[in-house]
């Protein structure tokens, strides 16, 4: 199955995270793909990103471990205080996952994650990364697929992954299933120097300020030279939209009642970028003979399990290897590649709007979250083996090496 991209690729739509970690999968082993991104370049903005240990096994398997590590950050804890108090009400080493799961839990600038992804992928002679090429239609003809762009050019591949995101093209051609799930919460996201960062807030840790329908997250990135925070709020204002300039008063509205210290926070940053939070229900099966979806495109979910990228990641391992197990018979591939994936996926879709809800509980609710957490933490921790652990869907991993970094 070597060939040069131009002979038969595969297609990818979508040069995101999901999409260029399939393109790198696909070629390490031996397949030619070409990526048709519709952005003039690939890129990332927003901010920060939680990478759980599960995605670092991955990152082994790709051979990213160590492009990775010299971007990430390594955090020490999850600390959970209470917005309205300011109280800690539970703090959870994360340090010490690495012991359990063999790998580590990091946080990296998003635009730092892509760039090595797209770093790999052009050292690949197997990748053909082609910007500002907006898939418009699909055709599956039985034997190959046709994709047309905005601009009138065709693309011809073996097989087509639909990795496009929430607002899926391809979805919207293989299962036509309407628009995704508005949520109603909006997430406002900023990244700082660490010198413009208060310094009793300088923590080498993840701090989450948990209050009524609304959080603020702070974690350190790039090796401690930034932080991130990122705000969650509900609001009925927004229907729908994706990554535009977030209105700073209206935050601070949503954020009045809250502790001194979070306001406090929040007036540090003048530029916010807003996401309009959105998911769909999980579905059984999201291929059609020679098409299939990947990441976003198929399983979207909220970010309070902090897995969306993660999962993209492992659904590139895991249909490179199904392509490569059923020696290139796509459709085979694709069913098997679903069927091992959806519930999985499913799982976290459906926590994490759980996970929201823990979040920002009120009143009765958010005593009791707090009572609860505080007696896992003293029992050990929760456990997250679902998450974290082997899958056997995806290759065994035997160990990712310890970071050793020392953050702030
Ligand atoms: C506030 C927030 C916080 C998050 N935090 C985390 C976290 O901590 N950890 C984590 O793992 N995940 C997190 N996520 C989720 C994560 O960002 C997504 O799950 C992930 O980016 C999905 O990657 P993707 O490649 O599937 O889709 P996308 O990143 O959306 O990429 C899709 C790509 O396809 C391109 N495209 C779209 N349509 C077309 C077309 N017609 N033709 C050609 N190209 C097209 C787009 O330009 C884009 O480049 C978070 C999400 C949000 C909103």
């Amino acid at each position: 199955m070597s060939e040069s991209p131009s002979a038969n690729p595969v297609l990818v739509v979508g040069g995101g995270i999901g999409g260029l970690t399939t393109a790198l999968a696909l070629s390490r082993k031996g397949i030619p793909v070409r990526v048709l991104e519709q952005a003039a370049e690939f890129k990332e903005i927003g901010a920060g990103i939680q990478l759980g240990p599960n995605v670092f096994r991955m990152f082994e398997l790709l051979g990213l471990t160590e492009a990775i590590f010299h971007w990430a950050a390594f955090p020490d804890a999850l600390e959970m205080r209470d917005a309205m108090t300011g109280e800690t009400v539970v703090e959870m080493r994360i340090d010490t996952l690495y012991d359990r799961y063999r790998a580590p839990y990091g946080v990296i600038h998003r635009a730092d994650l892509l760039n090595q992804i797209h770093n790999a992928c052009d050292a690949s002679n197997l990748i053909e990364l082609l910007p500002s090429r907006k898939v418009v239609s699909i055709e599956d003809n039985g034997y190959n697929v046709t994709v047309h762009t905005e601009t009138g050019e065709t693309f011809k591949g073996a097989a087509l992954v639909g990795c496009d995101g929430l607002w899926s093209t391809v979805r919207a051609h293989i299962i036509n299933d309407g628009k995704p799930i508005v949520s109603g919460h909006i997430a406002y996201r900023a990244v700082l120097p660490t010198a413009e960062w208060p310094k009793e807030y300088r923590l080498p840790r993840m701090v989450v300020w948990a209050g009524n329908k609304t959080h603020l997250v702070h974690y350190p990135l790039r090796r401690g030279e930034l932080f991130n925070l990122v705000v969650v709020f509900h609001s009925d204002r927004y229907q729908e939209g994706w990554d535009s300039y977030g209105d700073p008063t209206e935050l601070h509205e949503r954020f009045a009642e809250k502790c001194e210290p979070v306001r406090t926070l929040l007036k540090k940053v003048d530029s916010w970028r807003m996401w309009v939070l959105c998911d769909r229900p999980p579905i059984k099966h999201w291929s059609k003979e020679r098409i299939t979806l990947l990441g976003d495109a198929a399983h979207p979910m909220l970010q309070y399990l902090a897995q969306g990228a993660c999962m993209a990641i492992e659904d590139a391992v895991c249909l490179a290897d199904q392509i490569e197990a059923i020696g290139g018979d796509y459709r085979t591939a694709f069913k098997r590649y679903e069927e091992l994936r959806y519930l999985r996926t499913a799982r976290v879709q459906i926590m994490a709007r759980v996970y929201g809800e823990v979040y920002h509980a009120n009143n009765v609710v958010r005593e009791l979250r707090n009572k609860v957490l505080r007696e896992w933490a003293a029992q050990g921790g929760i456990d997250m083996s679902w998450l974290y652990g082997d899958q056997p869907e995806l290759p065994h991993v035997n160990k990712v090496r310890h970071p050793q970094t020392a953050l702030l």
